[in-house]
């Protein structure tokens, strides 16, 4: 069997979800195909949930906009039938109910309660549409089956629950095909929980791990993975074949293809990943696998903005390496932050981290006792895999490097703008 998972971008209208019940079909094995909420559904639905929270009763308006636009994403594939439409109906009446009844509870919490419906209605109506396209399909509430720990927002699997319910659920019989959700999950106790923003691609290499698939193709909007984002440099080249290794040292530095966590799963079974284009199955795309043959020999460039820098000294100018390091490191962790860079010399330490700011206060303010921290913001760190001189002057021309570093295969700078 394999693994096909849609992005947002995919599934964002009726012609989308016409074209992935093209690529379906085309499929002769057993599919278990993974869903994103419609286009920036759950950015809207970030936004419900704020208004929600802050007591305005407005969120009703916002809700009542993402509802039409699911009713006539619906009306278009199926005017007809009634059926997908009352299934859309009652969900949404769902999360209405909620949204009038729950007293609020904390923000993560309520996060992934509110914001994981998106993938709830995406799945409903890209089922209901391959249905009545006569595929042999069943929908799947991911939710009870695939189960996580309860750091919401954030959420692991717990393997051991959730992969006896996962091969039994997924068991192909009677049904061809089966459509789940992607970034959702849910606690043993069973509330909602959700797997970090862009997580569908991570929930595909899950369902692909404790189900052996042969594969995982992921269908995107790009062409495959290529050796920049074409935004950025508009020269940018697909890569054929990239290993896992490189995959998961391009993604954490930024490349915003895949979601970080999605090769882990699929190493440790040896499924290879494709990425190809939605708009032109029939093209190659990339794939990631564990050996590959062809040496690209490009520099790849990584570029991840909305950066801070911090430098922390030890108040008492004692070395920086050794005790202090882990101290400071203990604190990062504590306050869920993820360092992208670190540079130590005698006596202080530079970290890179993304800019989110409460968290970047509530650390500094963890330092404050024993270290004096100072930071810079708008900072960007630039990334070059197989880099080459002509390469690094490409990119740091006309910026300010902060801080460098380099090993045999990479480069990265952190830099400002001049
Ligand atoms: N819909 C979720 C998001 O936009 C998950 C995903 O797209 O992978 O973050
Ligand atoms: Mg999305």
């Amino acid at each position: 069997m394999k693994v096909y998972k849609f992005g947002g971008a995919s599934v964002k209208d009726a012609w989308g979800i016409r074209n992935l019940e093209k690529i379906v079909s085309a499929e002769k094995e057993n599919l278990v195909v993974v869903v994103s909420a419609f286009g920036k559904t759950t950015n809207a639905l970030e936004r419900v949930l704020k208004t929600w929270l802050s007591g305005d009763n407005s969120y009703k308006d916002q809700l009542d906009d993402i509802y039409s636009y699911h009713l006539s994403v619906a009306e278009e594939l199926f005017p007809s039938d009634n059926s997908g439409k009352s299934k859309i109906d009652v969900s949404f009446a769902k999360l209405e109910e909620y949204l009038s009844t729950s007293k609020k509870g904390e923000y993560d919490f309520e996060y992934d309660q509110v914001v994981s419906y998106g993938e709830v209605w995406s799945t409903i109506v890209v089922a209901e549409f391959l249905k009545n396209s006569g595929l042999s399909v069943e929908w799947i509430d991911i939710r009870g089956n695939l189960i996580t720990d309860d750091r919401f927002r954030d959420a692991e699997i717990l393997w051991n629950e959730s992969s006896a319910r996962i091969q039994n659920v997924f068991n192909f019989k009677g049904t061809k095909s089966y459509v789940t959700q992607g970034f959702i999950g849910s606690t043993i106790a069973g509330h909602t929980t959700t797997l970090g923003r862009e997580g569908s691609d991570y929930t595909a290499a899950l369902l692909a791990n404790i189900l052996d698939a042969e594969m995982v193709v992921a269908w995107k909007d790009v062409p495959g993975l290529l050796n920049a984002d074409p935004k950025w440099l508009s020269d940018a080249i697909r890569l054929e074949e990239v290993s896992y290794r490189e995959a998961v040292e391009m993604t954490f530095s930024g490349a915003k293809v895949i979601h970080p966590k999605t090769i882990k799963p699929l190493h440790n079974k040896n499924i290879p990943l494709h990425v190809k284009s939605f708009v032109a199955p029939e093209q190659k795309g990339t794939v990631i696998k564990s050996e590959t043959i062809l040496k690209h020999g490009l520099p790849v460039f990584i570029k991840k903005e909305n950066q801070i820098m911090i430098s922390i000294v030890p108040k008492d100018f004692s070395f920086a390496m050794g005790e202090n390091l882990s101290r400071i490191f203990y604190l990062f962790v504590q306050n869920g932050i993820k360092v992208n860079v670190v540079e130590a010399s005698a006596v202080s330490i530079d970290v890179c981290i993304d800019d989110d700011r409460t968290k970047v206060t509530s650390v500094i303010d963890d330092l404050k006792a024993e270290f004096s921290a100072i930071y810079n913001e708008n900072v960007e760190m630039l990334s070059i895999r197989h880099y080459t001189p002509e390469a690094i002057d490409r990119i740091t021309f006309g910026r300010e490097i902060l801080l460098e570093q380099r090993t045999r295969s990479t480069v990265r700078f952190v830099v400002r703008r001049v």
